[in-house]
């Protein structure tokens, strides 16, 4: 007599950013389960989603695709062959060098060699990044800089504060009072709103970690590495990436159509609102559908790659107050970039990106999106950029009309002498809530979420929002796959999942 067909175990996955697209792949390598992908957006990829505007893409921050994991390499080489560049490169791959492996098919999507180009932009100059302490650095900062930098740079050596408290600390024990304050103080303070002294000093070992003038200064006379992997090298100081010719969003819509091939489904405009937990376990998924109903879908298990806040404020019965609590005082910092179309710039930009030092603008950073690939722009004769903001939901700059938006960010790269205004033919502006998860506000009292998702079996969180971890891709991806291990080994400890990306490398851009 044929036996029953077991019931496939129905895992449902809170967004479909890399974390969420990576999480369904990894189960369907591993075995057989009902899967179903909810996305609050209508476009997959999450953070690292294209944006296509007239047919320019736009990258929300430019993705570098590295990763010092020969998993993740091996992943993201599998649905997009790297392109054959004309020194016959070699990439240093699963441990081993070799050449670049061919691609399958000519005219199918390729990841592109680039190499990295990204300078600091500051008293209307250009400076090298990361920041080189040779002659022409010294001769663009001037005579008098240079000493109070040697000798800010050399008290702090000789008198670092102790204990190392905030990022304040962190920076000037490293750097000096001087050089902080000349390239780092505003930047960083731009990124996140606060002070550097209210920033943990944990965040700058996380960020930078290993990078100090001494390193900086032995990789500016070292020979550049070939190796792809870099292992050796320090993670600020990568020269060489791989990205999709049509930004970070083709590879992820490339994942997507391979998990819908094998069953997976996905529901976007679909914001998951809640959880039922009872008997210890999720036994369902609130979200509205986008009629705007709410619905219920029953799970085995739920991934979440929503953010960890909203996650708990949505949860039935309501977790305890302290749980609450925590989650609730959870922050982030929001982001808002500007995709602005120009006939020409005034100062040749030879970057991916640029970082503005320049205390006078709010601007941030700046992104050229023709040399992260030229498929980005729809007519090679322009110029595409994006143009970064770091604020608030709500604030004044989110707050802004576009049109408004637009005008003012055009004004302000024209103040900085990288434009004129009459050059500006189009622009868009693009909202990110809650793009970076900060390592402040309750951060510190992180383990109390920590143990309350530990208790609950079948609820797995993962990726950036969803763990709360300034990941990058790669982070968020070996994130999935540990959860999808997980679930195929029935081995339900996190202990694993929670080491991931503690060992606080980071390479997606640095103060
Ligand atoms: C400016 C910037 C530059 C970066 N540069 C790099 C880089 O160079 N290289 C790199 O590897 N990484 C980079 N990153 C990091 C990268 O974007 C993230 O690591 C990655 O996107 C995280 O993937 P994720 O799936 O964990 O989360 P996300 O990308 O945030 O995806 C989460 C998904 O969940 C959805 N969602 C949220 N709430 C709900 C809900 N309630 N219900 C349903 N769905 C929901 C969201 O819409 C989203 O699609 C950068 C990030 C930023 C902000």
């Amino acid at each position: 007599m044929p036996m029953a067909d077991t019931p496939k175990l129905k895992i449902v996955i809170a967004g479909a950013g890399p974390a969420g697209l990576t999480a369904a792949k990894e189960l369907q390598k591993r075995g057989s389960y009902d899967i179903v992908i909810l996305e609050a957006e209508s476009q997959v990829g999450g953070i690292a989603k294209t944006v296509n505007y007239k047919g320019n893409r736009m990258d929300l921050g430019g993705h570098r695709f590295f990763s010092k994991s020969d998993a993740v390499m091996d992943w993201w080489l599998g649905y997009m062959a790297p392109e054959r560049s004309e020194g016959g490169e070699e990439i240093a791959y699963q441990g081993q060098r070799r050449s670049l492996p061919q691609a399958e098919k000519t005219d199918g999507p390729r990841m592109l060699i680039r190499p990295r180009l990204s300078r600091i932009y500051y008293l209307r100059q250009f400076f090298s990044y990361p920041l080189a302490l040779n002659l022409k650095t010294l001769s663009q900062l001037g005579l008098l800089r240079v000493f109070s930098i040697g000798v800010s740079y050399t008290w702090a050596q000789l008198f670092p504060r102790k204990p190392e408290r905030s990022l304040e600390d962190f920076f000037i024990n490293r750097f000096g009072q001087r050089l902080y304050r000349t390239f780092f103080k505003d930047y960083t303070e731009k990124v996140w709103g606060v002070p550097c002294e209210q920033i943990s000093a944990e965040w700058g070992a996380q960020r930078i970690k290993g990078l100090s003038v001494r390193k900086a200064i032995a990789h500016a006379i070292k020979p550049k590495s070939q190796d792809l992997a870099q292992k050796q090298t320090e993670t600020s100081l990568i020269e060489r990436f791989l990205y999709p010719e049509l930004g970070p969003g083709q590879l992820w819509e490339l994942v997507l159509a391979d998990v819908q091939s094998q069953g997976a489904q996905l529901k976007t405009q679909c914001r998951v609102s809640g959880l039922n937990v009872a008997e210890g376990r999720v036994q369902s998924v609130a979200f509205f559908n986008p009629q705007g109903d709410l619905e219920t879908l029953n799970c085995d298990y739920f991934l979440s790659g929503m953010p960890l806040k909203d996650l708990v404020s949505g949860v039935q019965p309501s977790v305890d107050d302290r749980v609450a609590e925590v989650a609730k005082g959870l922050q982030y910092r929001d982001f808002m970039t500007c995709g602005l179309l120009l006939k020409r710039t005034l100062k040749p930009l030879p970057d991916n990106w640029i970082y503005v030092q320049e205390p006078d603008v709010k601007l941030g950073r700046i992104q050229v999106f023709n040399n992260w690939s030229p498929q980005l722009v729809a007519n090679s004769d322009s110029v595409w950029l994006g143009l970064e903001y770091f604020c608030q939901e709500g604030d004044e700059l989110w707050s802004m009309d576009d049109s408004q938006f637009l005008q003012m960010a055009a004004a302000e790269l024209e103040s900085l002498g990288l434009i004129a205004t009459e050059d500006v033919l189009d622009g868009t502006v693009i909202r990110v809530p809650k793009t970076y998860p900060a390592y402040f506000g309750s951060y510190e009292q992180f383990e109390v979420l920590q143990d309350w998702i530990n208790a609950i079996p079948n609820l797995i969180p993962m990726g950036r929002n969803g763990m709360h971890r300034y990941n990058n891709q790669d982070h968020s991806m070996l994130t999935a796959m540990e959860a999808a291990r997980m679930i195929a080994e029935q081995d339900l400890d996190k202990t694993a999942l929670w080491a991931i990306n503690t060992e606080m490398e980071y390479h997606e851009e640095k103060a």
